[in-house]
């Protein structure tokens, strides 16, 4: 079969693992596979050339597109889109990947339904003869979604967002710090011109002070800008930023610009106000995690669907870790509609066809982004407090159960380094300001131990202070605390930030993808160190223990050519294997390879053995470098995904607390949403003598990463 591929509409960050998925993954099922070059134009132009998996080597860590991308108005017209027709009947192309916005899939599904009476026409022109109209009598069709605004129908995520998120985040931090020097009020102007996703992320990715939506506008938006921001000064804050989408308007559907905003903050309220244009930046720079493991998964699945699927065109996108397919035509009218919605000032509109996902940031950011003043003593409490080692995102997490609990009227208060810290009597009241700012801290600012206690000692200590629900944020260790308390009588909710994503009832923990993000960041300067030195291999060992999450995101992510982990009780024959198959790739010309080791996996056969042995018997094909990351990876300033996550489940597990729920929970993310998984649950499903899961769910993960590693799929 050959397919053809190509990039089109406004690039995206992730389009190049995506084009590389599918190119190694339709090459190794025996596929061909046409490069379009510039889009729809090339279509029309008939810019086409086979890719080879060489051509696709070195794109996981390259933004923007190598197939390049264009806006073809050509190909809006009938005469071009039949031009494009002959295009691909003249390749021989049986079906069409497309890697777009809503503009490119709206042409995609234009093309399917077209097809048949551009190929009449083509016939009875004798640009295309009988025959070639008879083996060609339709399109496949299959499209992913590349868009940094996230605005497409029926999918969690999109290609470049959670990427463009990053340059955001990034930007803001830096902002804030020099803000917050001057008492100065920023006003940031977000790409979306018609989806405010970036910029409602963003807002609470970073506890912005006020955020302006074109789904969600307020009933003045002068006033909600000016009393945010009078609130978060008189709370304490030393600075304050605003964040504006481009497409951001007012409920009569008329533009708000960072420019207004501005005005208003230096007249009414004579702050010191500038105003940052983010623009390009946010579509530029590496690919995150995220976005070279999710659009790494949607290529090959796209090849697959090309290869078994009927004819109907479809759309891939995602619903939390698992891919969910749309009709195309359907997805696009929906997507359409929203963006229309969105343009026109029917609010309401829009922001249903943006889904529970869209509805349910908008909630966390009221509860969070609004000052509350504390409760008196006699109000309930709910204590947080960490076990087990530090993980990005920990902060998250307990600023947003301080705030969610202060919203809904109840105290929060913090017990330093774990459950010790509450024996001692060193607890803080965390009053909003105390929190201000941990959003998008690293580490863990409580403080965090794994020392035991006697639950019974903690009873009397929890009725002094008022304590009614206590929240554990932590790795697999709380599950046996949780247990403890419960036991005693005492309500608790687990919410799960470890770096090595190892407990059962969530499908990712605080903390994991900041790690993932670490280890690529190291891997990536690894493999362009080697650029000038041939030959070598690192041989790089990761965080995780006796759970293979970590090593298998990053293996994925960084397309390691092997891993191990313990989940394998790697022997000696398998490292032979893996011996034969990495000479096997440097005598095919490779001059630089990746295996990543879990920390988990033992001696012999741990990273440093591994290192020697495979150089041992690479017959000088190769060197090795071993490289232990080590606490690398628990450091660092949380990703967007950790911010935001830690800022969900956090305020689910006090939810769950204020609601009276009893016994001991799980607050977890299953599907595109949160999950309250009752602790026997999650003792069912957990594995305590490896501390995993029993089925893990990385599994697909390390499978795939595997199949890529060794070009076998
Ligand atoms: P994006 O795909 O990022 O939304 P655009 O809206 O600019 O970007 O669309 C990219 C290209 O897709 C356009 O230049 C055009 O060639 C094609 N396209 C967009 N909308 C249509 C349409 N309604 N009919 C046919 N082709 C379209």
């Amino acid at each position: 079969m050959k397919i053809a591929l190509l990039t089109s509409g406004g690039d995206a960050p992730g389009m190049n693992p995506a084009v590389r998925a599918v190119a190694r993954s339709a090459l190794a099922a025996g596929a061909e596979v046409l490069a379009v070059r510039e889009g729809y134009e090339g279509l029309v132009q008939g810019w086409v050339d086979a890719l080879s998996a060489a051509d696709v080597g070195g794109l996981l860590d390259r933004g923007g597109t190598v197939l390049g991308t264009a806006r073809s108005a050509a190909f809006r017209g009938a005469e071009g889109r039949r031009a494009a027709v002959a295009t691909l009947v003249n390749h021989g192309a049986e079906g069409l990947i497309v890697i777009g916005g809503d503009g490119s899939l709206t042409g995609a599904s234009i093309l399917s339904t077209e097809w048949a009476e551009h190929l009449r026409t083509l016939v009875a022109d004798g640009v295309v003869t009988e025959e070639q109209a008879a083996a060609h009598p339709r399109l496949r069709v299959v499209g992913l979604v590349g868009s940094i605004d996230n605005d497409f129908w029926g999918t969690d995520t999109t290609i470049g967002g959670d990427t463009a998120l990053h340059r955001v985040i990034e930007a803001i931090d830096a902002l804030t710090s020099t803000a917050s020097s001057h008492q100065r009020s920023f006003v940031v102007e977000v790409m979306g011109r018609r989806c405010g996703w970036l910029a409602l992320a963003a807002s609470i990715c970073t506890g912005a002070d006020a955020v302006l939506l074109p789904e969600a506008p307020p009933p003045d938006w002068r006033t909600y800008v000016l009393a945010s921001l009078e609130a978060g000064r008189a709370a304490g804050r030393r600075h304050s930023v605003v964040i504006v989408a481009e497409g951001a308007r007012d409920r009569s559907g008329q533009p708000i610009t960072a420019g207004m905003v501005q005005e208003v903050l230096r007249d009414v309220l004579h702050q010191d106000t500038r105003i940052t244009v983010l623009g390009h930046v946010q579509r530029g720079g590496a690919p995150s995690g995220f976005d070279r493991i999710m659009t790494t998964t949607l290529g090959v699945r796209a090849v697959q669907e090309m290869l078994e699927g009927d004819d109907r065109a479809i759309v891939f996108g995602t619903c939390g870790p698992d891919l969910v397919r749309h009709d195309l035509d359907e997805a696009v009218r929906m997507s359409r509609a929203a963006s229309d919605a969105a343009g026109t000032g029917d609010h309401e509109r829009a922001r249903d066809l943006r889904g529970d996902g869209f509805e349910a940031l908008i909630s966390l950011r009221h509860i969070l982004g609004r000052p509350a003043a504390s409760p008196p003593e006699s109000a309930p409490a709910v204590l947080v407090l960490h076990v087990g080692a530090p993980a990005p995102g920990m902060n998250a997490v307990v600023a947003s159960v301080a705030r969610g609990a202060l919203a809904r009227g109840w105290r929060a208060i913090g017990a330093s380094d774990g459950l010790r810290g509450l024996l001692a009597g060193d607890t803080v009241e965390l009053d909003w300001m105390a929190v201000d700012g941990w959003v998008n801290q690293g580490g863990a600012a409580l403080g965090t131990n794994r020392h035991p206690v006697d639950a019974a000692l903690v009873v009397p200590r929890l009725q002094a202070l008022g304590v009614r629900s206590v929240v554990l944020v932590g790795g697999f260790e709380s599950i046996g605390v949780a247990e403890q308390l419960c036991a005693q009588g005492v309500p608790v909710a687990i919410v799960p930030a470890t770096i090595s994503n190892n407990l059962p009832g969530t499908w990712r923990s605080v903390g994991s993808d900041t790690a993932c993000n670490a280890v690529l960041e190291a891997v990536d300067r690894l493999r362009q160190s080697a650029v000038g030195a041939r030959d070598r291999v690192f041989v790089v060992e990761v965080m995780g223990r006796r759970c293979a999450a970590l090593a298998a995101a990053s293996a994925l992510g960084s397309g390691a050519e092997l891993v191990f982990v313990h989940e394998d009780e790697v022997d000696l024959a398998q490292v032979e294997r893996a011996s034969r198959s990495l000479n096997a790739d440097f005598d095919a010309g490779r001059a630089v390879g990746l295996v990543l080791v879990a920390d988990g996996v033992d001696a012999p056969y741990d990273a440093r053995s591994l290192s020697r042995v495979l150089e041992a018997e690479s017959g000088g094909r190769f060197d090795t470098r071993l490289c232990v990351l080590g606490h690398l990876q628990q450091g660092g300033r949380p990703a967007p995904m950790d911010r935001l996550d830690g800022a969900r489940l956090g305020d689910a597990a006090v939810r769950w607390c204020v609601e009276g729920g009893t016994d001991a929970v799980l607050v977890g993310l299953e599907g595109e949403g949160v999950a309250v998984v009752p602790l026997p649950e999650v003792l069912a499903a957990s594995d305590p003598v490896h501390r995993r899961p029993r089925e893990p769910g990385y599994a697909g993960v390390l499978a795939l990463a595997r199949r890529l590693g060794l070009g076998l799929l």
